[in-house]
């Protein structure tokens, strides 16, 4: 599904956010991405999703190298990613429902397409008698659910998520894992980014580390050296 192949990534300035990264997940994997803070997890993340271009190196989503496709094209590529954000970035003056609606209102959906889509995405994130509210008086967990229906609602073949518990306690951090398991375990991939060791720890999947650009580790769970 994601192949990276010696990718480097320079910003604009000169740092070097990843350097020679290396590894696959396969399709129906779900794995998590750690490291701490300025790592890397944020720029290998926006490689996949085509926010940023390697410097060198290739990075390939389902076989396609996407070096090779043009910014024009960026756009349909991006159909097969659901993205995740820490800040779930909801319109606050629009329902749930509207949130939830929106990739599906640009892609042009006809108002019956766009509602049993909609409602079945907030079935599977539980929040299907919110979907009137708006954002605002939801919890943070709910929120972030949104956000994950928001992602899903296309039904992408790929979930990227970025730091999606962040702001969340344990207990509320485990469920919203739940969610992204429940979607694992219907084909979807998933990659999620996190420096919660605690949450890793509790699950039992792959776990890829950075540190200061490079991959340290990949294997089930690893342990961080305390910053220095
Ligand atoms: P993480 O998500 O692990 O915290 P990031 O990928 O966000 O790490 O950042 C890695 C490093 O790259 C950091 O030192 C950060 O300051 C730097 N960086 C991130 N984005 C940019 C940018 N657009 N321009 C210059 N440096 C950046
Ligand atoms: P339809 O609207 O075509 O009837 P559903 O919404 O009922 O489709 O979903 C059909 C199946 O696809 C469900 O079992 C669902 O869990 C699964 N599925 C596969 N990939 C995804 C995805 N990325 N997001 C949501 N559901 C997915």
């Amino acid at each position: 599904m994601i192949r990276f192949e010696q990718v480097s990534k320079t910003y604009p300035g000169g740092f070097k956010a990843l350097e020679k990264v290396s590894f696959e997940v396969a399709k129906g994997e779900m794995a998590f991405l750690t490291g701490h803070s300025g790592a890397g997890k944020s720029t290998l993340l926006k490689l996949i999703s085509m926010i940023e271009r390697p410097s060198i190196g290739n990075v390939f989503i389902n076989d396609k190298n996407l070096n090779l496709i043009t910014p024009s094209q960026v756009p349909y590529a991006r159909r097969d990613i659901g993205m995740i954000f820490q800040n779930h970035r909801l319109l606050q003056e629009h329902t749930v429902f509207d949130n939830v609606a929106l990739p599906l209102v640009i892609e042009g959906y006809t108002q019956g397409e766009i509602a049993k889509r909609v409602h079945a995405a907030l079935d599977k994130v539980g929040l299907l008698d919110k979907a009137k509210c708006l954002p605002k008086i939801l919890s943070g967990g709910e929120q972030q659910r949104v956000g994950i229906a928001r992602a899903v609602v296309n039904k992408p073949p790929l979930l990227l998520a970025d730091e999606p518990t962040g702001n969340l306690d344990p207990e509320l951090s485990k469920e919203i894992i739940n969610v992204f398991q429940q979607f694992n375990d219907v084909g979807v991939s998933v990659l999620i980014a996190t420096h919660d060791l605690g949450l890793i720890a509790r699950m039992r999947n792959r776990t890829l580390t950075l540190k200061q650009g490079r991959m340290i580790n990949d294997g089930l769970q690893q342990s961080l050296q305390p910053e220095n």
